[in-house]
């Protein structure tokens, strides 16, 4: 049973131009609860059809909205914040049972995303152009920043409520409007989210959400990549599809923001404070399951501290419990789907063929607890190498492969030898060494000592194959603004 205090927060309806409703075909994708892989709920099966509806909507909406005084932006997102916080438990919930994280992870969550919209409406009015020193006698030139239009915002299932809110938040309060697609998996926080928005009195055709299935999702979206009106996508997800997205974007010139995939390396050098660096990694590997874009994939570890490594890590993992949100105790919940799960399976397969040693875990469990097919043991390998498929592919599992190094140019090398640059972390307490290192790791993000990273008020993106653009921090508005010069002359 799903049980919130505020059941009306549970919408299976299209959010568009201020109106809840139904797909126009009147079809509908299931949504399941992956801790049984049971469906519980349903949501519209939209089709280009809906998608255009929400960019009417939301081109009607951008003619007031830009003009709406920036501190009248923030005093809606200040309200749509509360409301967030207000009703995060509710919110909690609703992830926890589409999603599969605990509670404790989702009410987190609500708090990590509820930050970017009190964060963003704190930007709103601080956003300002320039007064240039004239280049010419008798001249005046402006620098104005200006919202980019209608906003394309189509995310990933791990982070239903975070990674919705950090798009929408900056995209309104730079005077832009949205059209959203949330994943197929995770429709309902989305819109519960919207609901609140809603409550809070964002204006109609401000906010716009469609849901789709996966199978309906490419031709959905595609209206908006197509749509001249749409003028920028912001997109979380895979780098196969953020690919895909910025090709088929490219006749519309669209301005484009892509979160992408990651393959973070976590490097444990032999004068690390180990105790830290198994915390970190604990912390880092294991929030949501191991299915996070910045979730260490490639573990190096400098042979003089590998063995007393591997007996913490060792313990500390075989103390995580499995279950399902609802348990209490849960620290690992059930993947996503059987695509996830099987993954997992590809890689651990691949790695144990090519020579790396089990540790722990290495399968699937199922139990009176964890009574779902999607669970995976918390797992170890030993001995991987650059050879293994996981060393290229992100994982997204509660897999943790250990590489062992010996030289610091040379783990520096293999650290750095993936297409992707998102995240990278490091212990070391050595300063010089901690300079040295920073300056050479290849990703957008760096940890040093520490594993959890992210935060409202720091630049958060990739580079490599990892994407482009920022999310959070004073640099995060400047995705949904454009700069227009004006040059006056004849003054004199
Ligand atoms: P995904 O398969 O790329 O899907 C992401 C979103 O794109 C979903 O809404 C999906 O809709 C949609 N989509 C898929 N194919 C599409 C197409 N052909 N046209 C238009 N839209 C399409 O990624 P995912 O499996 O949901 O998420 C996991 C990935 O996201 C990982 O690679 C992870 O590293 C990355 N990620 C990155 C960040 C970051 O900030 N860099 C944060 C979180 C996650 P459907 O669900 O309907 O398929």
């Amino acid at each position: 049973m799903l049980t919130l205090s505020r059941s009306d927060l549970l919408r299976t309806q299209n959010y568009i131009g201020g109106i809840w409703c139904d797909a126009a075909s009147g079809r509908w994708h299931d949504v399941s609860d992956p801790s049984t892989d049971t469906v519980f709920s349903r949501v519209p099966d939209s089709d280009p059809e809906d998608a255009q509806a929400a960019t009417n909507a939301a081109s009607r909406a951008f003619e007031s909205w830009r003009n709406v005084s920036a501190r009248e932006r923030a005093n809606l997102l200040k309200r749509w914040h509360r409301l967030i916080l207000d009703n995060s438990e509710d919110l909690a919930r609703l992830m926890s049972r589409e999603q599969g994280k605990s509670l404790a992870e989702a009410m987190g969550e609500a708090r990590y995303g509820a930050a970017y919209v009190e964060w963003f409406a704190e930007q709103a009015t601080r956003s300002h152009g320039d007064a240039l020193v004239p280049g010419m006698p008798g001249h005046m030139q402006l620098v104005l920043r200006e919202p980019v239009g209608v906003v394309a915002a189509v995310t990933p299932w791990n982070f239903p409520l975070a990674m919705i809110a950090r798009k929408i938040a900056p995209a309104l309060a730079a005077g832009c409007t949205v059209v959203a697609k949330p994943a197929e998996d995770t429709p309902l926080t989305a819109l519960a989210l919207a609901a609140l928005a809603e409550e809070a009195g964002l204006p109609p055709g401000t906010i716009n959400m469609v849901t789709a299935s996966r199978g309906n999702t490419p031709a959905t979206v595609g209206s908006w990549l197509e749509d001249s009106r749409v003028r920028k996508l912001t997109f979380t997800g895979s780098t196969p599809v953020g690919k895909y997205l910025a090709r088929a974007s490219a006749d519309t010139l669209k301005r484009l923001s892509l979160e992408l995939g990651g393959n973070a390396p976590f490097i444990v050098f032999e004068d690390a404070d180990v105790d830290a660096a198994v915390d970190g990694l604990m912390r880092g590997k294991f929030r949501n399951s191991g299915q996070t874009c910045v979730s260490p994939n490639r573990v190096y570890v400098h042979d003089g501290i590998y063995s007393q490594f591997v007996t913490q890590l060792k313990a500390a993992v075989e103390a995580l419990r499995i279950g399902p949100a609802e348990h209490k105790d849960s620290q690992i919940g059930p993947m996503i789907n059987g695509r996830a799960i099987e993954k997992i399976e590809r890689h651990v397969c691949d790695a144990l063929d090519q020579g790396a040693t089990l540790i722990t875990g290495g399968h699937r469990v199922r139990n009176e607890i964890a009574d779902g097919p999607f669970y995976y043991a918390p797992t170890i390998l030993g001995d991987a190498s650059a050879s293994m498929t996981l060393h290229c592919e992100e994982t997204f599992g509660p897999l943790v492969p250990l590489f062992r190094f010996s030289d610091e140019q040379q783990v520096i090398s293999q650290a750095n030898d993936t297409a992707y640059g998102l995240a990278a972390y490091f212990y070391s307490q050595d300063p010089a060494r901690i300079w040295r290192v920073s300056r050479q790791l290849e990703a957008g993000v760096i940890g040093i000592n520490e594993g959890v990273v992210a935060s409202e008020i720091a630049p958060f993106g990739g580079i490599k194959e990892s994407g482009y653009g920022r999310e959070g921090s004073h640099y995060g508005l400047d995705d949904y603004l454009q700069l227009k010069y004006l040059c006056q002359g004849n003054l004199e």
